[in-house]
């Protein structure tokens, strides 16, 4: 029998250029699939979510986040990229049990979930044993969202430079978790970038990838690392095409990211992270440029929040930032080139794009999976909703999202989480933060780890990676 769901009477924001806005709109799914959408539709053996004073969008994508860091929340929040190296790449990321990574994992996603995301690239790169690979895969299994899980490999794969070879046990992983394409998590190659590896080991690790039939993503343009054009070198080795995300791409040349373009790739921006830590200027404005429209993604929540909104508006305040000290006189142009509705399709529709999940999700288009999101517009700081978009991305926040669907499945109702347990989750991570702590408060490397926020690790030193 057909399960039939009616979402009545929001308003509804599709991020379909050809469905557009409709400032009243009932959403009906049948089986978990969006099966029609109008100002009103004629439907009585439905079950109905009431959408009154509510904005409705599609489910946000984040792109690229290391989210078995979860646990270690804020710790670098002051922290370069080079401190971040040291911190959690030569210090904690070795303590990490398989435990750990899954609990990691799980609140990472669920604080996604809760926020409106409903697709993470989960960019996991912590992975040194199968029972860490395991417990990875099995949280995203366990969490009830979209997610892909893109293989990052072990840490002694991050000592960067490192000539280590991809984990092989990716090979096992495809085989046994990813053998259909039909699934809410599917399956990603998460390489180190040329700057990262020797050229013979960045070439057997894309190889790998290719021959395991999976999309590639790639950190790239990442401060001073990335001024060793990275992605030209990748273009000359045949490294380039539409299967591939390029992360950050901050300091890339402007013929890189045409190269980019040219090719059908896609990128991530993480604005949020990429100023704090000094990867350079988000890309979003040059990618534009070139003809890339941008995905959006948080990265490592060590640093910075893990809900798109965050994400939004620093992206959207960084480049209007750029573009204003460029002009001439500001505040007498036209207009302002990127607008708070392309800043919602980089979060939702470029994300699927970049995710290769275009096809079933990032819209509100008919025929796709029904991830959708509906935020409440009954605070004062919402009202009145003149320009539902711009609500979006300059005021909501998690806390007003009211109900979350993945695939037609309600995980979030009434502000609530609905089948994960958020109090179990949350002590599982303070366990595992604890055990984190009191394993690298000793060691000589990173140089007692603690809480409190006035612990900074020493800096790696950059340069080292472009010997
Ligand atoms: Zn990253």
């Amino acid at each position: 029998m057909t399960s039939r769901m009616l979402i009545r009477g929001g308003t509804v924001l599709t991020v379909d250029r050809d469905l557009g806005e409709l400032d009243r709109g009932d959403l009906l799914i049948e089986d978990g699939r969006i099966a029609a959408l109008a100002p009103h539709l004629d439907v009585t053996d439905a079950e109905v979510l009431d959408a009154t004073g509510m904005i409705v969008v599609p489910g946000f994508v984040d792109t690229h986040r290391h989210t078995w860091q979860t646990p270690l929340r804020n710790l670098g929040s002051d922290w370069t990229l080079a401190q971040y190296f040291v911190g959690i790449h030569f210090g904690f990321s070795k303590y990490y049990r398989p435990e750990d990574t899954y609990i990691g994992n799980l609140l990472g996603v669920a604080e996604a979930l809760d926020s409106g995301i409903t697709t993470v690239l989960d960019w996991s790169h912590n992975l040194d044993t199968p029972d860490h690979a395991d417990a990875a895969v099995q949280a995203l299994f366990d969490s009830g969202s979209r997610a892909v899980f893109a293989h990052g490999g072990g840490a002694s794969m991050w000592r960067v430079p490192s000539a280590v070879p991809h984990h092989p046990d990716v090979r096992r992983v495809r085989d046994h978790y990813f053998s259909s394409d039909d699934q809410l998590v599917t399956m990603a190659f998460a390489a180190r970038g040329p700057q990262f590896t020797s050229p013979e080991v960045t070439i057997g690790d894309w190889e790998l990838g290719r021959e395991l039939g999976l999309r590639g993503t790639v950190h790239v343009g990442d401060g001073e690392w990335g001024r060793t054009r990275p992605v030209a070198w990748m273009r000359d080795h045949g490294m380039v095409g539409p299967e591939v995300t390029y992360v950050h791409c901050n300091t890339l040349a402007d013929d890189e990211l045409r190269i980019i373009a040219d090719s059908g790739g896609t990128a991530s921006v993480a604005a949020d992270i990429e100023v704090q830590m000094g990867h350079g200027w988000p890309a979003t404005g040059r990618l534009l440029d070139a003809g890339v429209r941008p995905s959006l993604s948080i990265d490592v929540c060590t640093s910075n929040a893990g809900d798109m909104f965050h994400a939004m508006k620093t992206t959207i305040a960084v480049q209007r930032a750029l573009d204003n000290a460029a002009e001439q006189k500001p505040g007498e142009q036209d207009r302002l080139r990127l607008t708070c509705r392309d800043v919602l399709e980089f979060a939702t529709i470029e994300g699927a794009r970049a995710n290769g999940l275009d096809a079933v999700t990032g819209s509100l288009t008919p025929g796709k999976d029904a991830d959708v999101v509906l935020v409440r517009t009954d605070s004062l700081a919402m009202s009145p909703v003149n320009n539902p978009a711009a609500a979006l991305v300059y005021n909501a926040h998690p806390g007003l999202v009211d109900t979350v669907l993945v695939r037609g499945r309600v995980v979030k109702r009434h502000g609530r989480l609905t089948d994960l347990d958020v109090d179990r989750i949350r002590a599982r991570a303070e366990q595992t933060r604890d055990h984190l702590l009191a394993q690298a408060r000793t060691d000589p490397e990173i140089g007692g780890a603690r809480t409190g926020g006035d612990w900074i690790p020493g800096s790696h030193r950059v340069g080292a990676a472009d010997s």
